[in-house]
Protein backbone atom coordinates (compact mmCIF):
# COMPACT_ATOMS: atom_id res chain seq x y z
CA UNK A 1 0.00 0.00 0.00
CA UNK A 2 0.81 3.39 -0.72
CA UNK A 3 1.21 5.53 2.48
CA UNK A 4 1.90 9.51 1.80
CA UNK A 5 4.40 11.00 3.99
CA UNK A 6 3.66 14.35 4.46
CA UNK A 7 0.24 16.52 4.11
CA UNK A 8 -0.39 19.74 2.41
CA UNK A 9 -2.92 21.79 2.89
CA UNK A 10 -3.11 24.89 0.10
CA UNK A 11 -5.73 26.56 1.91
CA UNK A 12 -5.88 25.67 5.66
CA UNK A 13 -9.44 26.97 6.69
CA UNK A 14 -8.19 27.13 10.28
CA UNK A 15 -8.97 31.35 12.07
CA UNK A 16 -7.39 32.65 15.48
CA UNK A 17 -10.88 32.66 16.94
CA UNK A 18 -10.99 29.22 16.54
CA UNK A 19 -8.51 28.95 19.51
CA UNK A 20 -9.69 29.26 22.72
CA UNK A 21 -7.44 30.37 25.67
CA UNK A 22 -3.60 31.09 23.96
CA UNK A 23 -4.08 34.72 23.16
CA UNK A 24 -0.28 35.74 24.21
CA UNK A 25 1.00 32.60 22.12
CA UNK A 26 -1.45 33.42 18.95
CA UNK A 27 0.50 36.99 19.56
CA UNK A 28 3.93 35.75 19.43
CA UNK A 29 3.75 33.37 16.53
CA UNK A 30 1.63 36.32 14.52
CA UNK A 31 5.00 38.48 15.44
CA UNK A 32 7.48 35.82 14.48
CA UNK A 33 6.16 34.25 11.52
CA UNK A 34 3.03 35.92 10.42
CA UNK A 35 4.50 39.39 9.96
CA UNK A 36 7.73 38.30 8.38
CA UNK A 37 5.49 36.36 5.50
CA UNK A 38 3.18 39.29 5.00
CA UNK A 39 5.72 42.15 5.52
CA UNK A 40 9.17 41.17 5.06
CA UNK A 41 10.50 45.07 4.45
CA UNK A 42 9.68 45.89 7.90
CA UNK A 43 12.29 43.49 8.96
CA UNK A 44 15.13 44.56 5.88
CA UNK A 45 14.30 48.04 7.16
CA UNK A 46 14.88 47.75 10.44
CA UNK A 47 17.87 45.27 10.25
CA UNK A 48 16.49 42.04 11.73
CA UNK A 49 16.23 38.60 10.93
CA UNK A 50 12.98 36.78 12.59
CA UNK A 51 13.30 33.31 13.43
CA UNK A 52 13.31 30.46 10.69
CA UNK A 53 11.69 28.22 13.26
CA UNK A 54 9.42 28.26 16.05
CA UNK A 55 8.90 25.27 18.55
CA UNK A 56 5.56 24.83 20.38
CA UNK A 57 5.86 22.49 23.13
CA UNK A 58 3.75 21.58 25.54
CA UNK A 59 0.82 18.29 26.48
CA UNK A 60 -0.89 16.93 23.86
CA UNK A 61 -4.24 18.26 22.70
CA UNK A 62 -3.62 21.63 23.76
CA UNK A 63 -3.69 22.95 19.97
CA UNK A 64 -0.36 22.78 19.16
CA UNK A 65 -1.49 21.90 15.29
CA UNK A 66 -4.38 23.98 15.66
CA UNK A 67 -2.07 27.21 16.04
CA UNK A 68 0.12 26.08 13.14
CA UNK A 69 -2.58 25.96 10.93
CA UNK A 70 -4.35 29.43 11.95
CA UNK A 71 -0.84 30.92 11.24
CA UNK A 72 -0.79 29.14 7.66
CA UNK A 73 -4.56 31.01 7.04
CA UNK A 74 -3.87 34.32 8.44
CA UNK A 75 -0.38 34.38 6.15
CA UNK A 76 -2.37 32.79 3.29
CA UNK A 77 0.55 30.59 3.17
CA UNK A 78 0.62 26.44 1.97
CA UNK A 79 0.33 24.24 4.90
CA UNK A 80 2.70 21.33 5.08
CA UNK A 81 2.04 18.59 7.84
CA UNK A 82 4.96 15.82 8.22
CA UNK A 83 4.54 13.75 11.42
CA UNK A 84 7.63 12.64 12.56
CA UNK A 85 6.78 9.80 14.37
CA UNK A 86 5.55 7.69 10.88
CA UNK A 87 9.40 8.48 9.80
CA UNK A 88 10.60 6.06 11.99
CA UNK A 89 7.52 3.33 11.52
CA UNK A 90 6.66 3.60 8.24
CA UNK A 91 9.56 4.86 5.97
CA UNK A 92 12.58 3.56 7.13
CA UNK A 93 15.14 4.38 4.90
CA UNK A 94 13.63 6.87 3.15
CA UNK A 95 13.62 9.61 5.72
CA UNK A 96 15.97 11.87 4.31
CA UNK A 97 14.57 11.52 0.53
CA UNK A 98 10.91 12.73 2.12
CA UNK A 99 12.29 16.20 4.50
CA UNK A 100 14.24 16.94 0.98
CA UNK A 101 11.22 16.12 -0.50
CA UNK A 102 8.84 17.99 1.63
CA UNK A 103 11.25 21.74 1.32
CA UNK A 104 11.34 21.41 -2.09
CA UNK A 105 7.68 21.80 -2.23
CA UNK A 106 7.33 23.73 0.25
CA UNK A 107 9.82 26.34 -1.95
CA UNK A 108 7.85 25.72 -4.96
CA UNK A 109 4.43 26.52 -2.91
CA UNK A 110 5.68 29.17 -1.12
CA UNK A 111 4.55 31.11 0.86
CA UNK A 112 4.67 28.20 2.99
CA UNK A 113 4.34 26.65 6.59
CA UNK A 114 6.24 23.06 7.84
CA UNK A 115 4.33 21.62 10.26
CA UNK A 116 6.78 18.51 11.51
CA UNK A 117 4.93 17.08 15.03
CA UNK A 118 6.14 14.77 16.72
CA UNK A 119 9.28 16.22 16.28
CA UNK A 120 11.35 14.36 18.80
CA UNK A 121 10.44 11.03 17.29
CA UNK A 122 13.44 12.34 15.10
CA UNK A 123 15.02 14.98 17.01
CA UNK A 124 15.58 13.26 20.38
CA UNK A 125 19.45 13.13 21.70
CA UNK A 126 20.83 9.91 21.32
CA UNK A 127 23.12 7.74 23.41
CA UNK A 128 23.69 4.91 21.07
CA UNK A 129 23.96 4.68 17.92
CA UNK A 130 24.38 1.36 16.95
CA UNK A 131 21.44 0.14 15.50
CA UNK A 132 21.45 0.68 11.49
CA UNK A 133 17.44 2.35 13.24
CA UNK A 134 19.22 4.81 14.96
CA UNK A 135 21.69 5.89 12.59
CA UNK A 136 18.60 6.00 9.95
CA UNK A 137 17.10 8.13 12.32
CA UNK A 138 20.55 10.21 12.33
CA UNK A 139 20.79 10.97 9.24
CA UNK A 140 17.21 12.23 8.91
CA UNK A 141 17.49 14.93 11.10
CA UNK A 142 21.04 15.64 9.78
CA UNK A 143 18.99 16.35 6.35
CA UNK A 144 16.75 18.15 8.37
CA UNK A 145 19.23 20.73 9.86
CA UNK A 146 20.85 21.15 6.25
CA UNK A 147 17.66 22.22 5.20
CA UNK A 148 16.83 24.88 7.69
CA UNK A 149 20.49 26.23 7.23
CA UNK A 150 19.94 26.19 3.50
CA UNK A 151 17.34 29.10 3.60
CA UNK A 152 17.55 32.67 5.01
CA UNK A 153 15.40 33.78 7.65
CA UNK A 154 13.45 36.75 4.99
CA UNK A 155 12.63 33.54 2.56
CA UNK A 156 8.89 32.38 2.50
CA UNK A 157 9.59 29.85 3.82
CA UNK A 158 8.92 28.78 7.64
CA UNK A 159 9.12 26.28 9.54
CA UNK A 160 6.80 25.33 13.02
CA UNK A 161 7.74 22.57 15.05
CA UNK A 162 5.57 20.55 18.19
CA UNK A 163 6.89 18.52 20.65
CA UNK A 164 5.60 17.10 24.46
CA UNK A 165 9.17 16.52 25.07
CA UNK A 166 10.83 19.38 24.88
CA UNK A 167 13.50 17.50 27.77
CA UNK A 168 14.55 14.66 24.99
CA UNK A 169 15.60 17.08 22.13
CA UNK A 170 18.87 17.17 20.64
CA UNK A 171 20.25 20.70 21.16
CA UNK A 172 21.62 20.91 18.10
CA UNK A 173 17.75 21.70 16.84
CA UNK A 174 17.56 24.65 19.33
CA UNK A 175 20.63 26.25 18.23
CA UNK A 176 20.62 30.30 17.14
CA UNK A 177 19.53 29.91 13.22
CA UNK A 178 17.17 27.08 13.39
CA UNK A 179 14.55 26.59 16.23
CA UNK A 180 15.58 29.58 17.92
CA UNK A 181 12.23 30.76 19.13
CA UNK A 182 10.05 28.36 22.22
CA UNK A 183 6.80 28.71 22.84
CA UNK A 184 5.05 27.17 25.29
CA UNK A 185 1.47 25.49 24.76
CA UNK A 186 0.18 24.66 28.31
CA UNK A 187 -3.18 22.97 29.54
CA UNK A 188 -5.62 25.73 30.01
CA UNK A 189 -6.52 27.65 32.72
CA UNK A 190 -10.27 28.25 33.75
CA UNK A 191 -10.76 31.12 31.55
CA UNK A 192 -8.72 29.35 28.37
CA UNK A 193 -11.57 26.20 29.52
CA UNK A 194 -14.17 29.03 29.53
CA UNK A 195 -13.70 29.77 26.08
CA UNK A 196 -12.97 26.66 24.55
CA UNK A 197 -15.84 25.15 25.98
CA UNK A 198 -17.85 28.71 24.32
CA UNK A 199 -16.23 28.14 21.14
CA UNK A 200 -17.39 24.67 20.95
CA UNK A 201 -20.90 24.74 22.23
CA UNK A 202 -21.83 28.04 19.88
CA UNK A 203 -21.39 25.59 17.04
CA UNK A 204 -24.08 23.48 19.03
CA UNK A 205 -27.62 23.86 19.51
CA UNK A 206 -28.54 23.87 23.51
CA UNK A 207 -30.82 25.07 25.45
CA UNK A 208 -29.75 28.31 25.97
CA UNK A 209 -28.86 27.84 29.83
CA UNK A 210 -24.92 27.02 29.82
CA UNK A 211 -23.38 28.10 32.83
CA UNK A 212 -19.52 27.95 31.73
CA UNK A 213 -17.99 28.97 35.13
CA UNK A 214 -19.19 25.77 36.29
CA UNK A 215 -18.39 23.62 33.46
CA UNK A 216 -14.52 25.22 33.77
CA UNK A 217 -13.95 24.75 37.40
CA UNK A 218 -15.23 20.79 36.83
CA UNK A 219 -13.23 20.29 34.11
CA UNK A 220 -9.62 21.54 35.83
CA UNK A 221 -6.19 19.86 34.07
CA UNK A 222 -8.50 19.17 30.54
CA UNK A 223 -6.58 19.84 27.17
CA UNK A 224 -8.32 21.49 24.63
CA UNK A 225 -8.95 18.23 23.26
CA UNK A 226 -10.33 17.08 25.90
CA UNK A 227 -13.23 19.92 26.38
CA UNK A 228 -13.93 18.90 22.78
CA UNK A 229 -14.93 15.44 23.43
CA UNK A 230 -16.99 16.48 26.45
CA UNK A 231 -19.00 18.89 23.86
CA UNK A 232 -19.31 15.76 21.29
CA UNK A 233 -20.08 12.85 24.20
CA UNK A 234 -23.01 15.59 25.19
CA UNK A 235 -24.31 15.58 22.02
CA UNK A 236 -24.27 11.56 21.56
CA UNK A 237 -26.29 11.52 25.47
CA UNK A 238 -28.51 14.15 24.34
CA UNK A 239 -29.08 12.11 20.66
CA UNK A 240 -29.81 9.27 23.38
CA UNK A 241 -32.20 10.64 24.99
CA UNK A 242 -34.63 11.87 22.18
CA UNK A 243 -33.44 15.51 22.69
CA UNK A 244 -32.57 17.64 19.26
CA UNK A 245 -30.29 20.09 21.93
CA UNK A 246 -27.98 20.05 24.27
CA UNK A 247 -28.36 20.74 28.11
CA UNK A 248 -25.64 21.54 31.32
CA UNK A 249 -26.80 17.55 32.70
CA UNK A 250 -25.43 16.33 29.38
CA UNK A 251 -22.77 18.48 30.02
CA UNK A 252 -22.03 17.24 33.36
CA UNK A 253 -22.80 13.73 32.67
CA UNK A 254 -20.28 13.77 29.79
CA UNK A 255 -17.41 15.69 31.90
CA UNK A 256 -17.95 12.71 34.52
CA UNK A 257 -17.70 10.25 32.26
CA UNK A 258 -14.26 11.52 30.56
CA UNK A 259 -13.10 11.84 34.02
CA UNK A 260 -13.75 8.09 35.16
CA UNK A 261 -11.95 6.92 31.67
CA UNK A 262 -8.58 9.26 32.46
CA UNK A 263 -8.99 7.53 35.89
CA UNK A 264 -9.12 4.20 34.34
CA UNK A 265 -5.94 4.87 32.21
CA UNK A 266 -3.81 5.82 34.71
CA UNK A 267 -4.10 3.38 36.79
CA UNK A 268 -3.72 1.16 34.06
CA UNK A 269 -0.10 3.08 33.46
CA UNK A 270 1.37 1.47 36.61
P1 LIG B 1 -0.78 16.72 20.01
O1 LIG B 1 0.37 17.16 20.82
O2 LIG B 1 -1.52 15.53 20.58
O3 LIG B 1 -0.53 16.64 18.52
P2 LIG B 1 -1.94 19.34 19.71
O4 LIG B 1 -1.47 20.22 20.78
O5 LIG B 1 -1.37 19.47 18.35
O6 LIG B 1 -1.90 17.84 20.19
P3 LIG B 1 -4.43 19.76 18.40
O7 LIG B 1 -4.28 18.65 17.41
O8 LIG B 1 -4.26 21.14 17.92
O9 LIG B 1 -3.50 19.52 19.65
O10 LIG B 1 -5.84 19.63 19.13
C1 LIG B 1 -6.52 18.43 19.21
C2 LIG B 1 -8.01 18.73 19.09
O11 LIG B 1 -8.47 19.46 20.23
C3 LIG B 1 -8.29 19.57 17.88
O12 LIG B 1 -9.36 19.00 17.21
C4 LIG B 1 -8.69 20.92 18.41
O13 LIG B 1 -9.84 21.30 17.74
C5 LIG B 1 -8.99 20.73 19.89
N1 LIG B 1 -8.29 21.76 20.70
C6 LIG B 1 -7.14 21.60 21.38
N2 LIG B 1 -6.76 22.73 21.98
C7 LIG B 1 -7.69 23.66 21.68
C8 LIG B 1 -7.84 25.05 21.98
N3 LIG B 1 -6.96 25.70 22.75
N4 LIG B 1 -8.94 25.68 21.49
C9 LIG B 1 -9.82 25.03 20.71
N5 LIG B 1 -9.72 23.73 20.39
C10 LIG B 1 -8.68 23.03 20.85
Amino acid sequence: VYVKSFEVIEKPNVHYSDIGGLNEQINEIREVIELPLKNPELFKEIGIDPPKGVLLYGPPGTGKTLLAKAVATESNATFIQVVASEFAQKFVGEGARIVREVFELARRKAPSIVFIDEIDAIGAKRVDMGTSGEREIQRTLMQLLAEIDGFKPLDNVKIIAATNRLDILDPALLRPGRFDRLIEVPLPNFEGRKEIFRIYLQKMKTDGDIRYDILASMTEGFSGAEIKNVCTEAGYIAIRNGRKYVNMTDLITAIEKIKAKNNKAKNSDR
